[in-house]
């Protein structure tokens, strides 16, 4: 507590991002990043906007981009909004859209940014519990709500929950607005985008962080009713009216249109995880079975904090989570190379020998 700070800092606890080492030759497996580089038409694209128009302040609509997208997930530009990340685009539905009286409704073990969104912006809030094997049971969501948010598949889980129970929820919930946060979607679940026209209240968001190997350039977007969309367009104009710089515009919308591109990635990550998740439980993991592009798994007989400090003295690094305490022996391992993969599989057979 500082004597210069609001009562609303003071009352903060920020969300802890994994680690970025500044080591070069650590095996980065703790953010779930993709270990191959973007489109290259993305590079061109980016290169290409290096020049005097930077001087000029980007198009506050966006609207390539929203194009771009538009016509990757056959719908138009009215319902598609981008942001600085699918981070600033779930704070600002956070703010625009599920702050009311009753609480908003997530899991218990789930993406742990979204407490922090809800203390930021003074949002009640519920964490429902997930079931024994970790898995999202709708029926516990059939509750009065403010709103209800998960992403599919879960994190830092891994599992993906069938359609057709998002569909159950959004028959069973039509007063107030469902967000699937399909971050890591293209790595096998199924994606609710097909439901939008049919269902008002539905957002999903997505970011060009994980399957479009871009992180770095910080684009993610939301999909639905234009009336949904509005609502964080206007969020958006009451705080930055250029989030996205030139380069993420050109950038981001070169990635959408390279669809072959992250069919590829997708293909070789999802082949990579169904390798490392078999060669985790010959070493005695127990393996959630994931559609994402990590997995999490626990050794019954080893602490998680102390298997993710020994990888880490054998440089590699691996992310851990203390709480809640359900979760506290496992490690979410995100999918690298095969080779980083199997570096890994060889430090903890040493570790467990
Ligand atoms: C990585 C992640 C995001 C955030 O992605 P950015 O677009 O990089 O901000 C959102 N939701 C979940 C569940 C994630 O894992």
């Amino acid at each position: 507590m500082s004597r210069y700070w609001s009562a609303v800092v003071d009352g903060l606890t920020p969300y802890v991002p994994g680690e970025q080492p500044k080591l070069p030759d650590v095996i980065k497996l703790n953010t779930n990043e993709c270990p191959y580089g973007p489109s290259p038409k993305a590079l061109a694209a980016l290169r290409a906007e290096v020049g005097d128009t930077l001087r000029l302040y980007p198009d506050s609509n966006c609207d390539i981009l929203k194009q771009s997208i538009a016509a990757f997930h056959k719908l138009r530009p009215a319902q598609v909004f981008v942001g600085n990340g699918s981070d600033e685009v779930l704070a600002h539905t956070f703010l625009g859209l599920l702050k009311h009286e009753q609480p908003v409704l997530f899991p218990d073990v789930s993406y742990s940014f979204y407490p922090v969104y809800c203390r930021l912006y003074g949002i009640a809030y519920r964490q429902v519990p997930l079931t024994e094997s970790f898995e999202i049971r709708v029926d516990d969501y059939l509750t009065p709500n403010g709103g209800v948010i998960f992403p599919n598949p879960n994190a830092p889980t891994g599992r993906p929950l069938a359609l057709s129970e998002i569909e159950r929820l959004l028959r069973a919930n039509a007063e107030s607005v469902v967000v699937v946060d399909e971050a890591y979607v293209d790595f096998g679940a199924e994606s609710a985008v097909g439901l939008i026209e049919r269902y008002p209240q539905l957002l999903v968001v997505h970011t060009l962080s994980k399957s479009r190997s871009l992180a770095g350039l910080r684009v993610g977007y939301a999909l639905g009713n234009a009336e949904l969309i509005d609502a964080l367009c206007r969020v958006k104009d009451s705080f930055n009216s250029y989030p996205l710089d030139r380069f993420a515009l050109a950038g981001a919308a070169a990635a959408m249109e390279d669809r072959a591109h992250l069919e590829q990635t997708c293909a070789k990550v999802i082949a990579t995880r169904d390798r490392l998740a078999g060669d985790l439980i010959s070493l005695g993991f127990d393996v959630l079975p994931s559609a994402a592009n990590f997995v999490f798994a626990r050794h019954p007989q080893r602490e998680g904090v102390e298997l993710a400090a020994r990888l880490r003295e054998r440089g590699i690094l691996v992310r851990h989570f203390k709480e809640p305490a359900r979760i506290a022996q496992f490690l979410r391992i995100t999918v690298g190379t095969d080779a980083q993969c199997a570096a890994l599989i060889a430090a903890l057979s040493a570790i467990l020998a």
